[in-house]
């Protein structure tokens, strides 16, 4: 019943093409740190591989590629197959938004000789983690006029970084009696960001600095504050890990790695029999909510497009489309971490090198928000990676009890379609650095083209 590891599989020529495939994976994630950064990217790869913005077709058909954008912050790629769309869909679907330290809205203030800005933490962190570490700023300023300023600081060499500092441990004798929840409060992940003062100034010398120092460089002022997008997230570039370079250690793996092989796997593909498509969306991280979360209706407006250019559209061919779609939510799984044994059951955790893990269930405290997959649904599914060669595992999120997972499985289960959740485990999830193996990456990648290939 156990799964294999992938690397055992491989012969020379294999490894070499694993490898190869994450550098395109490391380059990714390495340039991609906000949702805005990955639709771009993402844009510039469909472009390059022949997809065209769908505003740029009246009619679609069969062999067709093409993408829509949701507001800088959600694309689907689709390609169009040869049966009629109303048998529906095959979908991948990721996420594209990861934990970090978002700035409030009245950021910027001044403290005992340094210009700082408060923030708020985005998505389910261990605070303490993120402290006392190189930290870039990447973000959109929403200017009146109209105007959109990006913001990148922290990853050149030659850019300065931000920080947030912690207690001394000669002088943390009380920090550390607090359990590691409270250790670090939200309220004190605040961003250094200055410490030159402004000789001009009478008060908020470093402050005024600063703004002097942003309007100079960025035509920002601080009002714009206001109307911007900045994220504080992990800087620097993913690096292999391992002395036999056989795992990948970056920031946003959740959900970024399976954006990323799902993407390519729509990227790769040609000629499929049913219409295919990789999404990618916003704010699974909060809970899915708003325009550009899988909640929005933007998914379903856009398949209504899609059939509106092949065909006479009515709203029971859109209905028909969506139920007899099949998906893949594409997203991590924990991975088994030897350090920490007792918070996984063994014969049911994913491990690092054994492939694409399905995760039947998610959900916490009895399945509780989960999209518990049809069986006759994963039956399909695993005869396809069967008949592919390809490596995968079956897991839930950690011993029951003890915590569990989000997703976005049931969201789109809530259409009447088939979905199960499908994705690469991850060491260390939600920390600023986490760890895949390039194993899975590899696995999840063909896993992903022979599901929209062959699922039916
Ligand atoms: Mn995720
Ligand atoms: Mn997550």
């Amino acid at each position: 019943m156990y799964s294999k590891n992938a690397w055992e599989k491989y012969n020379e020529k294999d490894v070499k093409k694993v490898m190869t495939f994450n550098e395109g994976y490391k380059k990714f994630i390495s340039d991609c740190k906000t949702e805005r950064e990955c639709v771009k990217y993402a844009e510039k790869l469909a472009k390059d591989k022949g997809f065209k913005n769908i505003n740029e077709f009246n009619k679609l058909q069969a062999g067709d590629k093409v993408y829509a954008i949701n507001k800088g912050k959600n694309i689907a790629c689709f390609i169009i197959g040869k049966e009629s769309i109303e048998n529906g869909i095959n979908i991948l679907g990721a996420h594209i938004d990861s934990p970090r330290i978002d700035l409030k809205q009245n950021a910027l203030y001044e403290k005992d000789g340094f210009a700082l800005a408060d923030t708020h933490y985005y998505g389910g962190i261990k605070k303490y983690q993120w402290i006392a570490r190189p930290l870039a700023i990447h973000g959109v300023v929403c200017k009146k006029d109209g105007s959109i300023i990006d913001v990148v600081i922290g990853e050149d060499d030659n850019d300065p970084i931000v920080y947030i500092t912690d207690l001394l441990i000669h002088l943390s004798q009380e920090q550390l009696t607090k359990s590691g929840a409270k250790v670090i409060e939200g309220e004190d992940l605040d961003v250094t960001l200055a410490a030159i003062p402004d000789k001009d100034s009478e008060k908020d010398k470093v402050k005024n600095a600063l703004l002097k120092l942003l309007k100079d460089k960025y035509d920002i002022d601080e009002e714009d504050f206001v109307s911007s997008e900045f994220e504080i997230v992990p800087a620097g570039i993913a690096r292999d890990l391992g002395l036999d370079k056989s795992m990948v250690m970056g920031y946003g793996h959740d959900d970024r790695v399976c954006a990323y092989t799902s993407l390519m796997a729509i990227l790769d593909t040609e000629n499929v029999a049913r219409t295919s498509c990789a999404i990618l969306v916003d704010k699974e991280e909060i809970g899915s909510v708003g325009a550009t979360g899988a909640q929005s209706k933007w998914f379903e407006n856009t398949i209504a497009e899609i059939i509106n250019k092949m065909t006479n559209y009515n709203d029971l061919i859109l209905r028909h489309t969506i139920t007899n779609s099949y998906m893949l939510s594409s997203d991590v799984s924990a991975g088994y971490d030897p350090l920490y044994t007792s918070a996984f059951e063994r014969k049911n955790s994913a491990f690092l090198g054994n492939g694409i893990t399905f995760n039947k269930y998610t959900g916490s405290r009895g399945k509780s928000g989960c999209n518990d997959a049809m069986p006759e649904y994963i039956a399909k599914i695993r005869k396809i990676m069967d008949d592919n060669n390809i490596n995968f595992q079956t897991a839930e999120l950690g011993k029951v009890d003890l915590g569990g997972g989000g997703t976005i499985a049931y969201i789109l289960g809530n259409y009447n379609m088939n979905v199960i959740d499908a994705g690469i485990p991850v060491l260390s999830m939600h920390a600023p650095s986490e760890v895949v193996s390039k194993a899975d990456v590899y696995e999840a990648y063909n896993a992903y083209k022979a599901f929209i290939k062959e699922i039916k």
